[in-house]
């Protein structure tokens, strides 16, 4: 027996009516999540929940998907200008993916002629109109070769997240998939990774590949690929947290007096494995922010009361929290300040850093 359809017994005129009626109530509630999302966005209250920034708090603690995050957050931060935008997201004359496309172009000067222009259109529509409106150069010629594919060949595969790229709106940018690349789980541990690689990567392969040969007999690309980038990586990281295969001071031999700003690496190297290379930051309820890019060493006891660089006063945090809790410690005003005098003596402030991991060492306690 067919199992009946939730609204099988509802007639045609107030279904349709209903239908209408739902839109406008959900129009309605997302102009209102925009509206919070911006304020929150602005008073920053992500940090106080264990996220680096607004993006990954959309996308970890209220878990919309890249794209919701993207757009919400992009509408948000153009509505601070333009607040005309929430009312219209709210009546239906313009959705989220307009907003969020129209939001780079949109000025006071503008704002009245381009919005009424892309009321009630598409997305394609509103790129078309942006086209004619404000026309880009062409782009240059790129020639690729791509293999020919064999008849039992599968299709390309579509990427499956939309193209993003971020409104020059105010805020830190919103992250968005970089194009012509794609990252796809296959299964537990195994990824697809497709990308269009220049004809000159396509000979370096090649050369290491032979060179490889053997180490890995069967020239197989993600191996090699693999060996590389785990070398450079290494590398990397060595660079980023003061790592050397000799070690020339080790801790008990560092000073860790507060005689100047600068923390000695091996101070850095402990820090940071102790802290795991991630934002030490918690909530109240344990969470922990996510963050592994662009950390700071945070002195718990400030730096400028007399804190000093033994391991057990530091603390690796993103950006985001390392200014939370100055701001908690020195008050928003005082650090804005702080800031300003910042911008007007960069030099000073490059003799002062020592490294990425402290590039903003004056905000830290
Ligand atoms: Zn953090």
């Amino acid at each position: 027996m067919q199992n009946k359809r939730p609204l099988q017994s509802v007639d045609d005129d107030h279904l349709l009516q209903r239908l209408a009626h739902l839109v406008g109530q959900s129009r309605g509630s997302e102009a209102d999540i925009v509206t919070h999302i911006a304020e929150v966005d602005e008073r920053r209250l992500y940090a106080r929940e264990a996220c680096p920034s607004m993006y990954a708090y959309c996308t970890q603690v209220l878990h919309f998907s890249e794209a919701e995050a993207y757009l919400r957050i992009t509408t948000g931060r153009a509505a601070r200008e333009h607040p005309i935008l929430l009312e219209m997201l709210a009546d239906g004359r313009l959705h989220l993916s307009g907003i969020a496309k129209l939001a780079p172009h949109l000025t006071a000067e503008n704002r009245e002629e381009l919005l009424s222009r892309a009321c009630h259109r598409s997305k394609r529509e509103i790129e078309v109109l942006l086209a004619e409106l404000f026309p880009r150069p062409d782009v240059p010629t790129v020639v690729r070769k791509f293999p020919e594919r064999r008849p039992s060949s599968p299709p390309p595969t579509a990427p499956t997240e939309p193209q993003l790229r971020p409104g020059r709106v105010e805020g830190p940018p919103v992250p968005a998939p970089p194009p012509a690349f794609l990252v796809q789980p296959l299964a537990p541990a195994r990824y697809k990774v497709q990308f269009t690689a220049s004809a000159e990567l396509h000979e370096k392969l090649e050369r290491l590949r032979s060179l490889m040969r053997s180490h890995v007999p069967d020239g197989d690309l993600a191996t090699i690929i693999e060996q590389a980038v785990t070398e450079k990586l290494a590398r990397v990281e060595a660079r980023r947290f003061a790592q050397t295969k000799n070690l020339r001071k080790s801790l008990k031999d560092t000073d860790t007096s507060a005689r100047s700003r600068y923390i000695p690496a091996a101070v850095r190297r402990t820090v940071n494995e102790r802290d795991g290379r991630r934002c030490h930051y918690r909530n109240e309820q344990g969470r922990q922010c996510s963050e592994r890019h662009a950390l700071e060493h945070h002195h718990v006891h400030p730096f400028g009361f007399g804190g000093d660089h033994r391991p057990a006063e530091l603390r690796l945090l993103c950006r985001a929290h390392n200014r939370l809790i100055a701001e908690h410690d020195y008050g928003r005003t005082a650090l804005a300040r702080m800031a300003r005098s910042q911008d007007r003596a960069s030099e000073t402030r490059a003799e002062m850093c020592s490294g990425p991991a402290q590039a903003r060492l004056a905000f830290t306690p």
